[in-house]
């Protein structure tokens, strides 16, 4: 008989975008539902071996399964193994929920993987004796060690086969179905503040006929939009080239969004991009102080030479959407204030300010618990020294934010970053507390959606399937 596997991603009310942030995971102020493609990936991974019987629940496109619901579906369905994609923002109540799943089966092997859990290995181990195996790689990578004994194995992987799951649910704002593929994991530079250096070991690309045969998988679903979730999607310019060259041939047709390095790009690479059918470029500006950037191993190009290409992505017809971090421990007012210049400067199509996270943890360390986390929050509780407090850093993130997607319309600035953005406080202010008490926090979403029922922007904890 064939082992019974369940992949889980739970579902607490928010859109978490799971294997964003270095797999850390960032909860979404928007309708956004991401796929986790490191997830589905190990999920196609056992699937395609044929040996083993696989369910997954990723709860959120799963008509937002709470929690309460899940475990009653799961009184009767017994696996031999259970794997939990967890996230800072919910490691809190992912643990409640194993403790409960341990409850209905005894004798399966629980694992858990993210790098939350892999911080938290040390404590995990010994006090979570529910769990049976914290995974410290990303999931997909432990996948094909467990089915086929290869290690290190990236290149390997196959395309991710969203028919697992409800992949129809997989939202952007504008409601379109998007979804992920990578075709390199990790990234050769090596900036202090980024949460991928922690979780993905060196920089490797699969062959170009295998992440375009991937692409064309993922177009029979008839996908508006593939996001390449590379971290640094040119940074082999040679397989980038090829690979735009081989998506042009093939005449594969889909608005393609990547995330690079833009000073790594040039016209010629442009002008591919665009034939490819890129529509967007995503790319870390960071900050406008130099000093800073030294501080953190973050080399840049030539911030002229970055408008130019900017400038020129736009003639093509390409957008652009940059990120800057605001809150550097030694960062002050008026050096954030030039960061929001330069922001105005460059005039991407959009840009997104993060709160700057520290990321310095020290992987095992015993003396992080899970309240290292705040539960439904983007940020650490970890306390360093900085300049600024945690209020000012929020406050430097959400007023700079302002023209995220909405560049044109003031009307959509209101709904997005007032009115959204509200409603996400009011609800974390009240989730918060439940966030191990599975029951209340269910009964109090489902309170939540209920008087916002007849408010179609009242939607702050609901992914877009909702709307
Ligand atoms: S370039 Fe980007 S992905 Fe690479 S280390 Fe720096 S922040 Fe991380």
């Amino acid at each position: 008989m064939k082992k019974k596997v369940l992949f889980l991603r739970p579902y607490y009310g928010f859109n978490i975008h799971s294997d964003a942030h270095g797999e850390l995971g960032m909860l979404q102020v928007s309708y956004d539902v991401y796929p986790d493609l490191t997830f589905l990936t190990a999920a196609s991974v056992f699937s395609e071996s044929g040996e083993y019987q696989v369910r997954v629940i990723d709860a959120a496109v799963e008509n937002r399964m709470l929690p309460d619901e899940l475990l009653k579906q799961l009184e009767n369905d017994i696996y031999n193994l259970v794997i939990l994609k967890t996230t800072g923002q919910t490691i809190h109540s992912d643990l409640k929920l194993l403790e409960a799943v341990r409850g209905l089966m005894p004798e399966a092997d629980i694992k858990i993987c993210g790098l939350a859990a892999k911080i938290l290995k040390k404590w995990l181990t010994g006090n979570a004796p529910y769990i049976s195996e914290v995974i410290e790689e990303p999931v997909d990578e432990y996948a094909l060690r467990y089915v086929k004994n290869i290690k290190n194995g990236f290149v390997h992987l196959p395309a991710p086969d969203y028919t697992l799951v409800n992949y129809k649910g997989y939202k952007d704002m504008a409601k379109g179905l998007r979804l992920t593929l990578a075709a390199s994991r990790g990234c050769p530079m090596s900036c202090l503040y980024c949460p991928y250096k922690l979780y993905y070991e060196g920089y490797r690309t699969k062959s170009v006929e295998a992440a375009a045969g991937s692409m064309e998988k993922l177009l029979e679903l008839e996908p508006d939009e593939i996001q390449f979730r590379d971290q640094y999607f040119s940074a082999d310019k040679n397989i980038t080239k090829a690979l735009l060259k081989r998506i042009i041939d093939r005449g594969i047709r889909t608005r393609i969004v990547c995330e690079t390095r833009i000073e790594g790009l040039d016209e010629e690479i442009l002008q591919l991009m665009k034939d490819a059918g890129t529509g967007m470029i995503c790319f870390g500006v960071e900050s406008a102080d130099a000093g800073v950037l030294r501080n953190y191993n973050s080399i840049k190009g030539d911030i002229r030479r970055v408008k130019e290409l900017t400038d020129h992505a736009h003639l093509l017809g390409i957008e652009t959407m940059a990120f800057y971090i605001v809150g550097f421990p030694e960062e002050t007012w008026e050096m954030a204030g030039r960061t929001y210049e330069l922001a105005e400067y460059l005039d991407t199509t959009y840009v997104h300010f993060n709160e700057y996270e520290h990321c310095r943890f020290g992987i095992n360390d015993a003396e992080y618990t899970p309240d290292l986390f705040l539960p439904f929050g983007n940020v650490t509780a970890l306390d360093y020294p900085s300049v600024l407090n945690m209020d000012e850093r929020e406050y430097l993130a959400y007023i700079f934010e302002l023209r995220y997607t909405m560049r044109n319309s003031v009307q959509d600035s209101y709904r997005y970053r007032y009115k959204l953005y509200n409603d996400y406080k009011k609800a974390v202010e009240k989730l918060r507390p439940l966030a191990t008490d599975l029951n209340r926090l269910s009964e109090c979403v489902r309170e939540m959606w209920d008087n916002g029922r007849n408010d179609p922007d009242h939607n702050c904890c609901r992914p877009v399937s909702a709307v």
